[in-house]
């Protein structure tokens, strides 16, 4: 993951401090609002939380390792693997797994696009759409 979308997510949610991150780009504005929605969560509660790697299982999928004994927890992980299933790897808009292989989830503008990384300007869009500011 690009370094400034990894700052962000550590920096703005302590409990993501000692996670590691294997995830692509595209993936960070899905990944990033579930985050709040855990953060706002927990702090409804009183349950602890471990986070310890958030990766791409060899299918193309999201794997969020986040262990915590609350079921509306585990509901926001689960809703957040779901989406990814169809969220472009590059750039996050609507995309789908790719055959043969089902390794990649990309938009028809990335299929086609290789190698995948992303331009300054695409992380400050990454940036903007949580911040929801839209410039
Ligand atoms: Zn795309």
């Amino acid at each position: 993951m690009n370094t400034r979308l990894h700052a962000r997510l550590r920096g703005d949610f302590t409990f993501l401090c000692d996670c590691e991150f294997y995830v692509p780009d595209g993936w960070f504005v899905i990944l990033y609002q579930a985050m709040q929605q855990i953060s706002s969560r927990l702090s409804e509660t009183s349950y602890d939380i471990r986070a310890n790697v958030i990766s791409v299982r060899r299918d193309a999928s999201l794997s969020i390792g986040i262990e915590c004994c609350d079921d509306e927890v585990d509901r926001i992980i689960e809703n957040t693997e779901l989406k990814a299933e169809t969220a472009c790897m590059v750039c996050g808009k609507l995309g789908k797994r790719r055959e043969p292989n089902y390794m990649e989830v990309l938009c028809g503008k990335h299929q086609n696009v290789d190698g995948s990384v992303i331009t300054e300007e695409q992380v400050d869009e990454l940036i903007a759409a949580i911040s929801g500011q839209g410039n």
